[in-house]
């Protein structure tokens, strides 16, 4: 794929480099991986709580960065002379007053319900006031391999739904409901966004029967957290029963028992009763930031850019990213390897060339990214919201996530060593070869330029990038992820290729050739049927935004195209990539299905083949 590439080494490079790695000493390598184990020991420790946003151990893994780039001799490329560029996440929400909740009777009766005795808000909810008739959707479920589908029963559009919680059958080890599917068709989020899917103007969720011996308890606002545009309100069994005994003759358990029975959906319109609703949700935000040091160029090359990332955020205390055996229990997630081994890479890479006097060549921006755990968010607000240094001028980027653990392949004895993006630019495969010469990792190498980690948002914008990373082990995302097994010769090691990469990339005559390199479409091992797209997580739009079409894939037969937002999936609109996950989780491989997406403004409607 690579073409014939040829360098020559501009003579400055070339020299200080081979003083650096050509001849280094074992007592200076002694020193370097000295001053990386206390960088990364002090980022990953108990100090730094897991640099999860919002957390003063963040803060401080920050001004540890900024200090360390200060001292390298790179000058400040934040916000108003200093190191850093602030934005924000979402946050979770806060629960504000009033909350009302009011039913109206077929006969004028009003019940007026008192928030937190008998009813919640959810933490998902959104904030609106809605006054709309009530229906009832059963378990809110559609689980069409069970052939089991409350909301192909009736119009729910600008309804108040009423839905259970969880599925039928969900204490019953004999008939089990779609056994493979039930915890995806009983998750809050799923109805909810199956409630908005079907243009729900709220949602009241009733315990189901197996809540019962518990004594039907509301959960508390913060129990499930998430955000949706409409109301969701948890409410008492003893608020539904009433009204569904005078609407239908039977009360929850009686319908719960039929269902269960027979598995057929019970969904009805509630005759005559009107839910009257107010919710006041705040959705709060974290303020974070990014940390920026640049050391700029000298001579012909000095207007382009060369950026040399990591992201230091973790998980903090755990969460929704977390992977620990004890889900509920609150620990300091280290993230030594994911990623405070990257960071020392950086801060690392930064003193190496800060001290290169007369330094010729491009600009070099050293940038470590917030909130990469939370989607990759520190380096999509740079990308896309705040690039300082132009993106059509940044020749490559260079991502280190988990480079702490380098370990040998059993069967070569060699050190094995994953690089990302050799094929994002022409050069850059036959690069990383002839650099590893005398390093002699053993490299596996793939050419595409997107995946979970900060190059994708530079690839996005089409910037050549590479992507080092020791592979994957049993503490990742846990609690154990600690300094202590972190291998820091190869870190090191890592780095040093790393700073061959980086020298080459500021020097090189000719800027990197990006390339687009076209996804392969394989179906996946995962129980959700796939189209081959890749979503572009931009978050204020409504639909999905397809990123990129995976070559011979569903989509791609049936013509899709990057830049499509898709907004419709079986005739169901598509707020989210949560609900797109929800909708698509209910087709079925091979069975054709209607995908309308925009294209330039103007809707259309394509059909494609789930695989
Ligand atoms: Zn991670």
């Amino acid at each position: 794929m690579m073409r014939e590439w040829h360098r020559r080494w501009p003579l400055a490079a070339l020299t200080g480099l081979l003083v650096l790695w050509g001849t280094r000493a074992t007592a200076d390598n002694d020193a370097i991986e000295a001053r990386m184990r206390k960088d990364i020991t002090f980022l990953a420790s108990d100090q730094c709580e897991g640099r999860g946003p919002g957390t003063k151990g963040i803060d401080l893994a920050a001004e540890h960065i900024a200090a360390a780039f200060a001292k390298a001799g790179l000058k400040p490329g934040g916000k108003e002379g200093s190191y850093y560029q602030p934005f924000t996440v979402p946050g979770g929400a806060e629960l504000k007053q009033p909350n009302v909740l009011r039913l109206v009777g077929p006969l004028g009766q009003e019940i007026e319900l008192r928030h937190g005795v008998d009813f919640q808000v959810m933490g998902f909810s959104g904030s609106k006031t809605v006054s709309a008739p009530l229906v009832f959707v059963g378990y809110g479920v559609n689980a069409p391999r069970v052939k089991y589908e409350d909301f192909k029963m009736l119009d729910v559009a600008g309804k108040v739904v009423v839905l259970i919680r969880r599925v039928p059958r969900w204490n019953s080890k004999e008939l089990p409901f779609d056994k493979e599917k039930k915890d995806q068709h009983a998750g809050l989020l799923t109805k909810q966004a199956l409630a908005e899917a079907n243009k729900a103007a709220a949602v009241l969720l009733v315990n189901d029967a197996s809540d019962l011996p518990g004594g039907d308890k509301l959960m508390p606002f913060s129990y499930i957290p998430g955000s949706s545009a409409i109301p969701a309100l948890h409410v008492r069994r003893s608020v539904i029963d009433p009204i569904l005994q005078s609407s239908l003759g039977m009360d929850l358990r009686d319908i719960e028992r039929a269902i269960d029975r027979d598995l057929q959906p019970r969904a009805t319109i509630l005759a005559g009763w009107t839910a009257n609703i107010q919710t006041s949700v705040v959705r709060k935000t974290i303020a974070v930031k990014n940390v920026i040091g640049v050391l700029e160029g000298a001579g012909p090359l000095a207007k382009e850019t060369v950026m040399i990332g990591s992201h230091y955020d973790h998980l903090g205390y755990g969460g929704p990213g977390s992977l620990n055996k004890k889900p509920n229990v609150k620990e300091i997630h280290h993230g030594a390897d994911d990623n405070a081994s990257g960071t020392t890479s950086v801060i690392e890479l930064a003193r190496r060339f800060g001290a290169m006097p007369n330094r010729q060549g491009r600009r070099l921006v050293f940038m470590t990214f917030s909130a990469e755990e939370m989607g990759l968010l520190g380096s999509r607000h740079y990308c896309n919201k705040e690039p300082i240094f132009p993106l059509a001028d940044t020749v490559a980027m260079v991502n280190l996530d988990m480079v702490g653990r380098l370990r040998a392949d059993p069967k070569t004895e060699k050190d094995k060593l994953i690089v990302e993006g050799t094929g994002t630019a022409k050069s850059f495969n036959k690069l990383i070869d002839e650099l590893n010469n005398g390093t002699d990792f053993q490299l596996t190498k793939k050419a595409g330029g997107t995946g979970p980690s900060d190059h994708d948002s530079f690839y996005r914008k089409k910037v050549p990038v590479f992507f080092f990373f020791t592979g994957m082990h049993p503490d990742y995302h846990r609690p154990s992820d600690t300094s202590d097994k972190i291998n820091v010769p190869g870190m090191r090691r890592v780095a040093d290729l790393a700073e061959k990469v980086v020298a080459n990339l500021a020097t090189v005559k000719e800027r990197p050739e990006y390339v687009e390199v076209k996804g392969s479409f394989t179906p996946g091992p995962g129980k959700i049927p796939r189209i081959g797209i890749i979503p572009n997580y931009e978050e204020d739009k409504e639909g999905v935004l397809v990123g990129g079409v995976a070559d011979g894939g569903p989509a791609a037969k049936a013509g899709m195209k990057a830049g499509d937002v898709i907004v419709e999936v079986a005739g169901k609109s598509v707020a989210n990539l949560n609900t797109y996950m929800v909708l698509m989780g209910q087709q079925q491989r091979g069975q054709p299905l209607e995908i309308g997406v925009l294209r330039d403004g103007k809707k259309m409607t394509l059909k494609v083949i789930p695989q």
